[in-house]
């Protein structure tokens, strides 16, 4: 686990005044990573952001701004995507910050210098940061697991094997995109409720699930596992993630081998990297299992993972539909989990996914599933909220929903939140549903 240092300081400011406001997504004490367009004709760029501001490394590397900085850790910053930086592990990227936050917070000699390397995020595009080899997703909430279990086997809604194993599939890597991609609405083969034979068509039943994303840092070789203890050497950081989903072509296609085409059309990821260090004030004892739940097997078991695993980290889900865009109405918040009650850790999932010896490579890429709360409130997807689609909830304009429609944005929000540390976030990541 990352020990708190001077980068973490409570009281620490910085030069760049939108950093200071409380409400702000990036203070110094953040300083997440990320991809933007190059200027005209240039290749992409690696990016801090600080306040409404981008930090563009390589300006800032020409103009002599690092001291010391390793030659390796400065040439992944000329690269045109982080998997470069994301392979050096965790003291490298550790040094990087220490300077990042040095340049930009109050009182440093070089701020001229570095406000030349600084530009407006609203002028920016961003992209998504990785290149992103490999996906998987995990299923890791017991709410959720519970929820949408016992709308298929409501006198038995959890698989027997979900408090031994943190379960998932393997996703598609090709068709993840960058916070602000418009979702199609997917084609596929359904079998309606009374049909006696499947139809073909477009999705009746459109989905989101707020999940948190896990970036893989250095890698692995093959046969190589990666203990518990050892897996934070290896996580770079993590972002929202929004697996858009349509059930009505996963409830027919996922018996017996899961989901495929149902969930392989799209998936949203925000553009910021918040890394693991910038993390670490907000860590927290993993969810408490409870008195009659087995035994974990000792590759799943560590102290550090049962009293650090956990992470305070609030999640927010807003929806805007057409009619309430044209009316001016804000987005509405329909829901609040927290990640805190996720009944697998960050950590497990990565021990696990690795200890059959499958390698992990720089930027891949690990959901955390939906993340759902045990209260009202904190449902992470409209399956949970509306039980399938056969209670709809209520828009402030009167509008009701049971899944999404044409011209519906979903938003994720995410905020760590922790007595005695300054708050950061995680930007956003949203996404609208395109017509027909
Ligand atoms: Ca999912």
């Amino acid at each position: 686990m990352y020990q708190l240092n001077e980068t973490h300081a409570r009281d620490l400011l910085s030069w760049v005044e939108s950093a200071n406001d409380i409400a702000c997504d990036f203070p110094i004490q953040n300083l997440p990573f990320g991809v933007c367009e190059g200027a005209s004709g240039e290749a992409s760029r690696v990016v801090v952001a600080i306040g409404d501001q981008v930090l563009d490394i390589a300006q800032a590397l020409k103009a002599g701004l690092f001291e010391g900085l390793a030659v390796e850790t400065a040439q992944a910053c000329r690269s045109t995507r982080l998997n470069d930086l994301m392979a050096l592990g965790p003291a490298h990227q550790s040094a990087l910050r220490l300077q990042l936050s040095r340049l930009l917070r109050e009182g440093t000699q070089h701020s001229a210098t570095v406000k030349r390397c600084l530009s407006p995020t609203a002028q920016k595009h961003m992209l998504l940061p990785a290149h992103i080899g490999d996906f998987s997703d995990f299923f890791t909430s017991i709410h959720h697991a519970t929820n949408s279990g016992r709308l298929a086997r409501p006198d038995n809604p959890l698989m027997p094997n979900f408090k031994h194993i943190p379960v998932a599939y393997h996703s598609r890597a090709s068709s993840i995109v960058v916070s602000g991609t418009p979702c199609p609405r997917p084609m596929g083969q359904t079998k309606p409720t009374g049909a006696s034979t499947p139809v073909f068509g477009p999705t009746r039943s459109l989905d989101f699930e707020c999940e948190i994303g896990l970036y893989v840092g250095k890698g692995t070789k093959l046969g190589e596992s990666i203990p518990l203890d050892k897996t934070h050497e290896h996580i770079f950081g993590l972002s929202l993630l929004n697996d858009w989903s349509a059930r009505d072509m996963q409830s027919w296609e996922s018996q017996p081998l899961g989901p495929f085409l149902a969930k392989s059309f799209m998936t949203s990821m925000s553009p910021w990297i918040i890394t693991l260090e910038a993390l670490a004030p907000f860590r927290m004892p993993a969810a408490t299992r409870g008195v009659d739940d087995p035994e974990l097997l000792p590759y799943l078991n560590e102290p550090s993972d049962r009293a650090h695993g956990g992470l305070a980290l609030n999640l927010e889900i807003s929806l805007q539909s057409q009619a309430m865009k044209r009316q001016g109405s804000t987005p509405c918040v329909i829901s609040r989990p927290k990640f805190q009650d996720q009944y697998w850790t960050l950590f497990q999932m990565l021990a696990h996914q690795t200890s059959n010896g499958c390698n992990m490579l720089p930027g891949d890429l690990i959901g955390s599933g939906t993340v759902s709360g045990p209260r009202e409130g904190e449902l992470g997807c409209l399956k949970e909220m509306t039980a399938d689609g056969k209670i709809g909830i209520t828009l402030p304009n009167g509008e009701t929903r049971t899944y999404l429609e044409a011209g519906d944005e979903v938003v994720f929000r995410g905020r760590c939140e922790r007595e005695g540390y300054a708050s950061i976030g995680f930007g956003q990541c949203s996404g609208i549903v395109m017509a027909e």
